[in-house]
Order: C-alpha cells, then sequence, then structure tokens
C-alpha cells in the first residue's frame, strides 16, 4: 500500500481509483490553495510515495524535498509552468500532466465563447438591458461585424489551437492562419489553415487572434506592447492559455485607446490580481481562469491523474510524463 497526498479536493473519481488500487490517500481539506508553507508541512506529515497537485501549487525544489519518498508530482493540469522541470530532474522525481480530448474540447469552447462575447458585445448589451437602457429596437444599437467570413489567428496550434481552428474553419467558415514553431501540414490540408512564418504577420492579418501557447520562456511576454501595436482596430484578442504569455498593463492601454475593437480573457498575468483599470474597461470580458471547467473534463483530469500515479506505484512509465 502506497501513501498518496492530494493538494485540494478534485472530483472523487481520482482518490477512488487510487483507493482500489488499495493505496491510503490523503485529500488537503483547507478550502483554497495551501501556502507553501502549508503544503511542504502537509507533505512532511507522511512518507508520501505520490503527489497530486494543481497548478496554483508551486513545485519547486523546497517542496520536492519535504517528500523525499515521493516518486511522482502528478500535476492535475494540461499547463505545467508550475513545475520546476530542473529542479525535478536533479532529484529523480517525475511530473505528470493530464491532456486529453475533453480538455481540448472545452478549452476551446471557451475561447470561442470569449470571440463570440467581445466580438457580438454580448456582456455590454446585457449590461445595457439590466441597466434599463433598452428603449425599443434601434438599427444602429451595438452593430458589430460577423465572425462568418473573418481571419482566425491562432498563435499555438497544438490540442486546444488546433481545435478552436476546427470549430472556426467549420462552424463560422472562417479562414484560419496560424503561427507556430511547428507545422501541423495534416490540419492545413483538411482545414486550408496556412501558417505564417512570423507571429507579427498573423497578428497583423488576423481578425480574431487566439492565443493558445503553453508559458515557457519563449512565450512569456510574448504579446508585448510592440505586438499588441500590429493588430488591427476591429481585432478581438482572446486569451485562454496563461496569463503571463500578455504584458496586461500594455493590453489596458491599448484597450483603453481603443486600438483594438477588445479582449476575452480567462486568464491574468498576475492571477487572480487584475492589472489596474482592466475590470472598468467595457470592451473585456474575464472569466475566472474556468476554460476546462466542464464536469467532462474535470472527470477525465482526474481520472489521467490518477492513471499516472498508479503506473508509476507499480514501476511502469506514467502516459503522460513530462520530459
Ligand atoms: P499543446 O502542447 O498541445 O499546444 C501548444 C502549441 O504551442 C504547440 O503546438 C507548440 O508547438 C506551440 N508553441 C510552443 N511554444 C511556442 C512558441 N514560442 N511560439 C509558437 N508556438 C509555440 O498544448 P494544449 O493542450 O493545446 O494547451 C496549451 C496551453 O493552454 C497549456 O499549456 C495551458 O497553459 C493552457 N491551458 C489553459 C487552460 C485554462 O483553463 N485556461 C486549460 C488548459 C490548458
Amino acid at each position: 500500500m502506497k501513501k498518496i497526498y492530494i493538494t485540494r479536493q478534485i472530483p472523487d473519481l481520482a482518490a477512488k481509483m487510487l483507493q482500489e488500487k488499495g493505496h491510503e490517500v490523503d485529500v488537503s481539506q483547507k478550502d483554497g490553495v495551501l501556502t507553501r508553507e502549508e503544503l511542504i508541512a502537509a507533505l512532511k506529515a507522511k512518507p508520501y510515495d505520490a503527489v497530486l497537485c494543481l497548478l496554483t501549487d508551486k513545485i519547486v525544489g523546497a517542496v520536492m524535498d519535504a517528500a523525499p519518498t515521493a516518486k511522482i508530482f502528478a500535476n492535475y493540469a494540461v499547463g505545467f509552468d508550475n513545475l520546476n522541470l530542473v529542479d525535478a530532474k536533479q532529484r529523480g522525481v517525475l511530473f505528470t500532466n493530464t491532456p486529453c480530448v475533453s480538455m481540448s474540447n472545452s478549452v476551446a469552447e471557451h475561447a470561442l465563447a470569449l470571440m463570440v462575447s467581445v466580438g457580438r458585445r454580448i456582456v455590454e448589451a446585457d449590461q445595457f438591458v439590466r441597466d434599463g437602457q433598452f428603449v425599443g429596437w434601434a438599427p444602429m444599437l451595438f452593430v458589430t461585424p460577423d465572425l462568418v467570413g473573418r481571419t482566425l489567428g491562432i498563435i499555438g496550434l497544438g490540442r486546444i489551437g488546433s481545435r478552436l481552428a476546427y470549430h472556426g474553419a467549420r462552424g463560422f467558415e472562417m479562414k484560419v492562419i496560424y503561427y507556430d514553431v511547428v507545422s501541423n501540414e495534416k490540419f492545413e490540408q483538411e482545414f486550408g489553415a496556412v501558417r505564417k512564418a512570423t507571429i507579427e504577420e498573423v497578428l497583423r492579418e488576423s481578425d480574431y487572434v487566439s492565443l493558445n501557447v503553453p508559458l515557457n520562456d519563449s512565450t512569456r511576454g510574448m504579446m508585448n506592447r510592440e505586438r499588441l501595436a500590429l493588430l488591427k482596430p476591429s481585432a478581438v484578442l482572446v486569451n485562454t492559455s496563461r496569463g503571463p504569455v500578455i504584458d496586461e498593463a500594455a493590453l489596458v492601454e491599448v484597450l483603453k485607446e481603443k486600438k483594438i475593437a477588445g479582449a476575452g480573457l480567462d486568464v491574468f498575468e498576475h492571477e487572480p490580481a487584475l492589472a489596474p483599470g482592466l475590470a472598468e474597461l467595457p470592451n473585456v470580458v474575464l472569466t475566472p481562469h474556468i476554460a476546462s471547467a466542464t464536469w467532462e473534463t474535470r472527470n477525465e483530469m482526474a481520472k489521467i491523474a490518477a492513471e499516472n500515479i498508479i503506473a508509476v506505484m507499480t514501476g511502469q512509465t506514467p502516459p503522460n510524463l513530462i520530459q
């Protein structure tokens, strides 16, 4: 029997799967993220063999050292910018994540929802009605461009980006262009998507830009002041990747000056804090990092995280090893 620690309450499925294999499972009872000190204290309480952690847990050397018997930290997320891979390698600790079809579906759906909400000014219009300002149909009220037939620029055509591109191409007959460090020729052929040589070309040509890259050294601050300035005045920028991919203060300026039409953000540079002025802007739609929050995805994430731990506990390579 192995000892497993789960750093926050997640769907019961993970604990059940681990218990069915005969393992002892402890789940943090705190209603919120454990501080670094709390996490270290919790891991020191027992000689844990595995830890199921969340993207809100920063797993660095000091945390790993608090659980020296833990062979795996199974991240309950597809992104893994909260894990220090160098520290893990030095200690021989394995990291895993939870990529899955339902995750890609739910995040792509959310990105699409943000595109439609900002592009068609749904949230502003909702507020207008609630404020009692709707006095009757008017031909020039909240007039916006259609999404149909416009250009969708995807930055990072991976699992989520390609799913969003599919919805754009098939659902809204959008022209898809993308920038990625690797090309996806199969997708290009199937959906008529065009890979651009530079991110700048995508930004200049797109009506909608969606960021779908992981957060790493190559993408941190990718959407800086200079690149934001390349967007069309009618462009809508959507971010469901990670907040630090955008210079949020620069984005606030661009939005304030109406240099782009609007932005839809699910993630924030200094999450959960927002850049000063962001929440006051009418041309943004903000959601609290919920792009993957569907029952299907939450359960599948729990299942995958548990499967990764079960594999390592039986001496196998976990299916979603991060290398
Ligand atoms: P993925 O690895 O399948 O796709 C990422 C793509 O980005 C890849 O095609 C990769 O080649 C490309 N890329 C990497 N660095 C790049 C760079 N510098 N320039 C251009 N392209 C680059 O990942 P995914 O499953 O599609 O997820 C993408 C990210 O979405 C995750 O890393 C995570 O941070 C984020 N995410 C957010 C939520 C949410 O709740 N908002 C949920 C899931 C995932």
